[in-house]
């Protein structure tokens, strides 16, 4: 499903962060390590091979809300974003530390003229936090930093549950 907002195109897809081969970068829902792990950061790291995280491993460890870039090694994506995400009512504010995912996630890939991107659901899985309100802070930060974009035209969400999935439709049905 594919929201037009000006020159930006928003996009939410059921699928796997992992096998998104039109878009030029991909974001990693990381650990402060940028080891391979359970959920998207071992999906990720396995489709990208060794590489990735001796590539990682001198810019680890990340703090939450940071997001660092990396080659794509075996994937089919130019880079990786890795972002660490808040622990639900652990890191504080974990309001403030999901939108800095999105917000830097964003101005990196601007600064480093790519095009599209595409973000799993960061926080919402090993790390608690509930969906319906990581989707609102998801948006509402893309919708405050697409202004600021000179490059991105292309962010696709991608879910890996259905119903996580129709979260996100219903979400982008309703923006303005
Ligand atoms: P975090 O530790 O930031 O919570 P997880 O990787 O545990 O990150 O989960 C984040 C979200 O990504 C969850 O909603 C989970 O269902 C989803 N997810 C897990 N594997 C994949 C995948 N291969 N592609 C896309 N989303 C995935």
């Amino acid at each position: 499903m594919k929201k037009q907002l000006g020159e930006m195109t928003l996009e939410a897809v059921h699928g796997d962060i992992a096998n998104q081969p039109d878009m030029k970068a991909i974001v990693n829902a990381a650990n402060a390590e940028l080891m391979p792990g359970g959920g998207v950061a071992g999906a990720i790291h396995r489709a990208a091979g060794p590489g990735l995280a001796e590539e990682c491993r001198p810019m680890a460890p990340i703090e939450p809300g940071e997001a660092v870039i990396s080659g794509a090694h075996q994937l089919p994506n130019t880079y990786v974003i890795h972002c660490l995400g808040p622990v639900y009512g652990m890191d504080k504010p974990e309001n403030k530390l999901l939108a800095e995912c999105y917000r830097n996630a964003l101005q990196l890939a601007d600064e480093k003229q790519i095009d599209s991107v595409a973000f799993p659901a960061i926080s919402t899985g090993a790390f608690g936090y509930p969906f319906d309100a990581a989707t609102d802070i998801a948006l509402q930060t893309i919708l405050e930093v697409i202004p600021d974009l000179k490059v991105v035209r292309h962010i696709r969400f991608v879910l890996f549950g259905e119903e996580d999935f129709e979260v996100y439709v219903g979400r982008l049905r309703r923006l303005k």
